[in-house]
């Protein structure tokens, strides 16, 4: 599998340092070309003949540094394609985007549209803990981690490969059992958002810090699994990548924008 990152971050900053500046995005991930791993940042990581390619959008929950690429993508796309794109998540995140975003006061409802444009969005319910097949041999499966909002992460698989994406969470277990169990797991992304200094306020968001992720880590078992980690708030992001290379795992790397990963 082929995870094409196109934002590794928790918001949207330009950063400035001594060598030049760096772009830091919310989190958004392109599986094979047609699949998104949720959708902080889309369309304005692809071109437009990339963007047509996306048939099927997983999201981990509602927050807006997951789902605001979405309207972007469907004025792109709008007269364009013939297809639907597949918007894949628990009915309550999928109800809510429709409740609190498209609804034809924030945005066009593009997954109820009437008239000559269709509908280029189409709502997906998914289940905690039951596998479904999408297209191109991926399958998923979603599993409940523990956020301020419901949330689901991902066992994304197919033949050859599966990887585990955390979503947002704060400490949890169900996840870390599942990945424990997982076989041909091929790497796991986990966030971390705030560095240990910011304990207070990672707590009260239900995100991590590199010490909480070396715990959370620890509960899967795997030592030599590769871990990826992503959702670093932009400000405090050379705080946190100093504090993960102190925390001694072995195959750890920090995702950054345009960086693809062969699972
Ligand atoms: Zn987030
Ligand atoms: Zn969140």
């Amino acid at each position: 599998m082929n995870i094409r990152v196109l934002g590794s971050h928790g918001s949207d900053l330009l950063l400035k340092g001594p060598t030049g500046s760096k772009i830091c995005r919310s989190v958004g991930f392109l599986v094979n070309d047609a699949l998104m791993v949720d959708a902080g940042t889309l369309a304005s990581g692809l071109t437009l003949d990339e963007q047509k390619r996306v048939k099927h959008i997983l999201l981990s929950h509602l927050h807006l540094d997951h789902i605001k690429g979405l309207p972007p993508l469907v004025d792109n796309l709008s007269g364009l394609v013939d297809h639907q794109v597949v918007v894949a998540s628990l009915s309550s995140v999928v109800d809510g985007l429709q409740k609190h975003v498209f609804n034809d006061m924030v945005f066009p409802n593009f997954f109820n549209l009437q008239g000559p444009r269709h509908s280029i969005l189409r709502a997906q319910g998914l289940e905690a803990k039951k596998e479904v097949m999408l297209s191109g041999g991926i399958s998923v499966t979603p599993v409940l981690v523990n956020h301020t909002v419901e949330t689901v992460g991902f066992v994304i698989r197919d033949d050859s490969a599966a990887w585990i994406y955390s979503g947002d969470t704060h400490l949890t277990e169900e996840i870390w059992r599942v990945a424990a169990r997982t076989s041909n797991l091929k790497g796991i992304f986990i966030e971390v958002s705030f560095p240990d200094s910011m304990m207070d306020i990672a707590i009260q968001s239900k995100h991590l810090t590199p010490s909480l992720l070396a715990q959370e880590f620890r509960k899967i078992g795997k030592p030599d699994l590769p871990l990826y980690v992503y959702h670093m708030k932009p400000t405090v992001r050379e705080a946190i990548i100093q504090e993960i290379a102190q925390l001694e795992i072995e195959r750890v790397t920090v995702l950054e924008e345009g960086q693809e990963i062969e699972l």
